[in-house]
């Protein structure tokens, strides 16, 4: 089935970024490539890979672009990268990134307390971005954070969404990912937001990006797929947090979502199996369980033998 299908879903794992940077220790560099690597292997073709912000701001991912040169790189696969400002996207396109993301927030509280600065000087360094990726022919990404609530703010302004959305509009970009942050969304929130989205950008193709923190996040990607949304993005074994809800649950499991997705019909070019083999990999890395359930129970037709019963209850 080709990826024009109707039926294709892209998954975009964004566990070596979003996961990652949420790790206090730091994650040898080796780990992180080993870690996309298998990704890779497993067949996935979309990776936000890493961050080039501040390696002062943000130390775990300070070796981005080590990461970037090691990877086995893939000319099928898309490794993007997220760039706050211009200084991050020269370093971006040093490092040969397939794709530039672009990160504003929706909630203006957020967006002080996450990046330093307010919605419109985002906005304003993001465009500052353009051109070098124009120059580097590197493919841009558009994503809102906090689109679905706002740990500050509660409920976030569809002005501000629709604001951000425009300005990457006028920039041309065509797709642009809505991030559930600090996991408040809910399929009535998300329909809410894409159908505003969808009145005043209908060519937009959107992806979404959940985070699991109060246990919704794939029933809020079964409403995405009931809305036409054909991209998501998840973590490897659930890697992430939340900042603002200590001990949370971090994104959607990357093997999870492709289980249901591929349960539901829905083709993703992934490979399962290798999949759980990844994840199994991240835990033992990280060195405590992860929340994925898939690398615990396994598929449902996967059987056991009655002998490994006899002896679990012996
Ligand atoms: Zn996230």
């Amino acid at each position: 089935m080709s990826e024009q299908s109707k039926n294709f879903v892209t998954v975009t794992e964004v566990g070596t970024r979003d996961g990652f940077q949420a790790e206090p220790a730091f994650i040898a560099t080796a780990d992180k490539v080993a870690t996309i690597n298998g990704l890779i292997d497993a067949g996935v073709r979309s990776i936000e890979a890493t961050s080039f912000v501040s390696p002062r701001a943000l130390p775990q991912l300070a070796d981005a672009a080590e990461v970037l040169a090691q990877v086995h790189r893939n000319p099928n696969v898309r490794l993007a990268v997220l760039v706050p400002n211009a200084r991050g996207a020269e370093r971006a396109a040093a490092a040969k990134a397939d794709m530039m993301v672009g990160f504003i927030s929706a909630s203006e509280s957020h967006c002080k307390t996450n990046l330093n600065k307010s919605i419109d000087q985002a906005i304003a360094d993001f465009a500052e971005v353009v051109p070098i990726a124009r120059q580097w022919d590197i493919q841009l990404r558009g994503a809102v954070a906090t689109a679905f609530g706002c740990p500050f703010e509660g409920e976030v302004s569809l002005d501000n969404i629709l604001k951000i959305v425009g300005s990457y509009d006028s920039h041309g970009i065509r797709n642009i990912t809505f991030g559930d942050t600090t996991g408040m969304a809910t399929p009535p929130v998300v329909t809410c937001v894409v159908d505003a989205v969808r009145n005043k950008y209908p060519d937009m193709e959107i992806a979404l990006h959940f985070h699991n923190t109060r246990g919704v996040g794939l029933a809020n990607v079964m409403n995405g797929l009931q809305l036409g949304v054909r991209e998501f993005e998840s973590s490897i074994a659930g890697l992430g947090g939340c900042p603002f809800a200590p001990g949370a649950t971090g994104n959607i499991c990357t093997e999870d979502l492709v289980y249901l997705l591929e349960e539901c019909g829905y083709e993703t070019g992934i490979d399962l199996e290798k999949l759980i083999g990844v994840a199994k990999q991240v835990e033992q890395m990280m060195g405590r369980q992860l929340p994925g359930q898939m690398m615990k129970a396994g598929p449902r037709l996967k059987l056991m033998s009655l002998e490994s019963v006899r002896r679990a209850v012996g």
